[in-house]
């Protein structure tokens, strides 16, 4: 997504990036501005998103500065078409925190509206064109009176106890409170779901029957938000049952090393006297030409014409290095989902070990994690 963002600008020391499909949506903006009238249509239109966009920065600066005061760093803020988010380093646990992180942006769309209803007034200019069908900022006013509407919908609508929603994160600090991180984070989760499931529900077959129609973006929004619900929790619990775990502790010894000058057929010969798993080609053990795994060896030992090869010619150049001080929780998704099956591990600039993703499980269970929790398969 990264590639796909333009930085726009820092603000206390704050990345500010929009990704690129905002302009698309810049685009359809003033093209509906302009189809429904006019000039001044395209004029109030474009104004009027610059405008909301940066209520939506607001919202999100809001996150952010408190964010900044428990001294959490914050990456950046993102601009996306359908929201901004603001991503930290690392969110603190603790109820009071996430409670005041999460309620500031809420809090900075509710202070708004004070200002905008004195430089706009109620919005009843705004509710009489919009049921005339008339295309409904025309004037400062009215496009104030818009802004209102916008601030009031962003606030309720974050505040809704729905993951990932700044409601759900309100929820799960006030769930703390009693109970355990996992067991809250599992609480909001669940309300997630039903909330979406229900506003699903009510975007397909309730507004339809009331000839509202079916509301197809917001139908799809819930959806979106029931996933990402689900996936909020799969990462705590993870990160729960990985809790303490590095790289490190899965490692194996089953390898022997090789230079990469030794001729095949004596490479295969020390591989077997080991009874190893793998077969690194380096320079003892401080760099690492290549690595040489069964399946591989197997093909090799056939081809006794190569035997008299350096080994150095015939390994796998492309390896992944792993550092043993890596906490596990971040790196399991990719040795789970990874195509290569062993990694070579390093500490201090030298190989301490391999891990081998097949043996995960049964690494995993020698600390007590049960595979079944964590989503693996058998
Ligand atoms: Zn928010």
């Amino acid at each position: 997504m990264r590639s796909w963002s333009i930085h726009l600008c820092s603000i206390f020391g704050i990345r500010l990036e929009i990704h690129a499909t905002f302009f698309a949506l810049l685009g359809i903006i003033a093209c509906v501005g302009l189809l429904s009238d006019g000039t001044s249509g395209l004029f109030w239109s474009l104004i009027f998103i610059l405008l909301v966009f940066t209520c939506l920065v607001l919202h999100e600066l809001g996150h952010s500065l408190v964010a900044q005061y428990y001294g959490v760093e914050v990456i950046r803020i993102l601009l996306l078409p359908i929201g901004g988010m603001a991503q930290f380093q690392s969110l603190p646990r603790e109820a009071s925190k996430e409670l005041a992180i999460s309620i500031a942006g809420p809090v900075v769309n509710f202070a708004l509206v004070p200002l905008l209803l004195i430089l706009g007034g109620i919005p009843w200019e705004l509710a009489e064109l919009s049921r005339r069908g008339a295309f409904p900022i025309v004037d400062p006013r009215t496009l104030f009176q818009a802004l209102l509407m916008v601030n009031l919908v962003m606030g309720l609508f974050n505040l809704l106890p729905i993951f990932p929603m700044d409601g759900g994160r309100v929820l799960r600090a006030l769930l703390t409170y009693r109970y355990s991180y996992l067991k809250s984070t599992a609480t909001a989760a669940l309300v997630s779901k039903i909330l979406s499931t229900a506003g699903i529900f009510a975007a397909l077959f309730v507004l339809p029957a009331f000839g509202l129609g079916i509301a197809v973006i917001p139908a799809l929004l819930f959806a979106f938000i029931y996933m990402a619900g689900n996936m909020e929790y799969r990462i705590v619990e993870r990160k729960e049952l990985l809790n303490d775990l590095y790289i490190g502790d899965l490692i194996d010894n089953d390898y022997s090393v090789v230079h990469p000058d030794c001729p095949v057929g004596e490479a295969l010969r020390e591989f077997d006297q080991s009874q190893a798993r793998a077969l690194m080609i380096g320079d003892e053990r401080e760099t690492l030409f290549g690595m040489l795994l069964k399946d591989h060896i197997e093909i090799l030992r056939e081809e006794s014409f190569l035997h008299g090869d350096p080994i150095g010619r015939h390994c796998e150049r492309n390896v992944s290095l792993l550092q043993a001080q890596w906490p596990l929780d971040l790196f399991y998704e990719m040795l789970v989902r990874n195509r290569k099956k062993v990694f070579p591990v390093y500490a201090e600039g030298r190989l301490v070990g391999i891990l081998d993703t097949e043996r995960l499980q049964e690494k995993l269970a020698e600390h007590g994690v049960s595979a079944k929790r964590l989503g693996l398969p058998g």
